[in-house]
């Protein structure tokens, strides 16, 4: 007799993308798939120092049970962190300690969603949010992006049809889209949020990884200020798992007291409180003064690789693909053109990739409607150059096989 599960899980689907991670365990494979940041780049002496501090000094507050918002320091220490990026009038009362950002973004699902309710995400998100807002019953609806992020305008004729409960944007180096939201188009959503009353989700784990010499434009948090009254319509999810660690699962959600309060009680009942030694060690790392080199050293390699990625695809794949270069981020998101016959379908592409001993992520997932077969990721975060340039020589012969 089968087990009757609850009816919420009939809302989603095991990912397409699980079924092609059960292939990359070929022997040989260069893999492109992953989200993963380079564990070569996590400062491991920097955080062994913060980690037996944290034991040292605070042994009470590091292993004991904690306060389900977050433990003080580190709270304190991440309203610094986000002041120094921009953001006026915060303080440590204003966010809560997630268990990753990704706990936030279940919080705000649990809190705010009802079956049936509108949300509005980008075509193409962050394939976890669409599962989890799915799980919660969201119906939702996707608003296209180009380059330069989410397409404003319809954008605003979305919001003004679907009503949303809320709408979820990924404004810097957007997973899977690689995309920067323009500086005018982030004014332009702080007033749609203040004009049609409706929430703004920003989700931000990847600000800091840009590669140009200047940081891009601020997050919606920090330009909050510059719209009067949006900052109320704003959430705001952070994370260290891309600059940091992620096996830390130390992530961050700002937003107003009431939608902190009912967040955090939610959290109690879920794992009562983000693993007090993680919080603690991510508290002594950043009071290290350490951040900024290590900021530093991994925009420089992710950068170097960004860059080799770029040159190696438009040499080896030509006018079969289209994409345009990320200045931060994890991610490459492209797009098969056809051109003089080459293969289209980013599903069959990657079976051919597969063969040639590389693989990415079809496009088609990322998509809560109106998926774009065409689409795929690469992520540029793990191999080094020499790989990445094989791994795109690969890619090249693909393209050639299934012409
Ligand atoms: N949001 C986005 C857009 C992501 O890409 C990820 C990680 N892949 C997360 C949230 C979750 O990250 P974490 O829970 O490790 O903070």
């Amino acid at each position: 007799m089968p087990l009757q599960f609850a009816s919420r899980l009939d809302n989603v689907e095991t990912s397409a993308i699980r079924e092609l991670f059960k292939l990359l365990g070929k022997p040989g494979i260069i893999s492109f798939a992953g989200g993963f940041p380079d564990s070569a780049m996590f400062d491991v002496e920097g955080l062994r120092e913060a980690s037996q501090k944290a034991l040292a000094e605070e042994p009470g507050g590091a292993l004991q049970y904690g306060a389900t918002e977050g433990y003080d320091p580190l709270r304190t220490q991440l309203a610094a962190f986000e002041q120094a990026k921009g953001v006026k009038d915060l303080g440590p009362q204003d966010l809560i300690v997630t268990t990753g950002s990704q706990q936030a973004l279940d919080l705000l699902g649990k809190t705010l969603v009802s079956p049936g309710d509108k949300v509005i995400v980008e075509g193409p998100t962050f394939l976890a949010t669409i599962q989890c807002f799915r799980l919660y019953g969201a119906d939702l609806v996707s608003a296209p992006i180009d380059a330069d992020g989410v397409q404003v305008d319809r954008l605003e004729a979305l919001i003004a049809e679907h009503k949303p409960k809320f709408v979820y944007l990924i404004p810097t180096f957007g997973n899977p889209s690689g995309a920067l939201l323009s500086l005018e188009r982030r004014r332009r959503i702080l007033e749609l949020a203040v004009k049609y009353q409706v929430l703004i989700v920003e989700d931000d784990p990847y600000g800091d990884l840009y590669f140009t010499a200047a940081p891009p434009p601020p997050s919606l948090l920090a330009l909050s200020d510059q719209v009067p009254g949006s900052r109320e319509w704003l959430a705001h999810c952070g994370s260290m798992s891309k600059v940091l660690s992620p096996g830390l699962r130390v992530g961050w959600l700002v937003a107003r007291p009431e939608l902190l309060a009912k967040a955090t009680m939610c959290k109690q009942f879920s794992d009562a409180h983000t693993s007090t030694f993680a919080q603690a060690t991510a508290a002594q790392y950043l009071r290290s003064g350490r951040m900024p080199a290590t900021l530093d050293h991994v925009r420089k390699v992710y950068a170097a690789r960004a860059l080799a990625m770029g040159q190696a695809l438009q040499r080896e794949l030509g006018d079969a693909v289209a994409f345009t270069q990320p200045q931060g981020g994890l991610f490459f998101w492209a797009r098969l053109t056809g051109a003089g016959g080459a293969v289209r379908d980013a599903g069959e592409f990657a079976k051919k990739a597969i063969e040639q001993g590389v693989a990415f992520v079809p496009g088609a997932p990322f998509f809560a409607q109106q998926p774009d077969h065409s689409s795929f990721r690469l992520s540029f975060a793990t191999a080094d150059v020499g790989r990445i340039e094989e791994g795109m020589g690969r890619l090249g012969q693909a393209v050639r096989a299934a012409r």
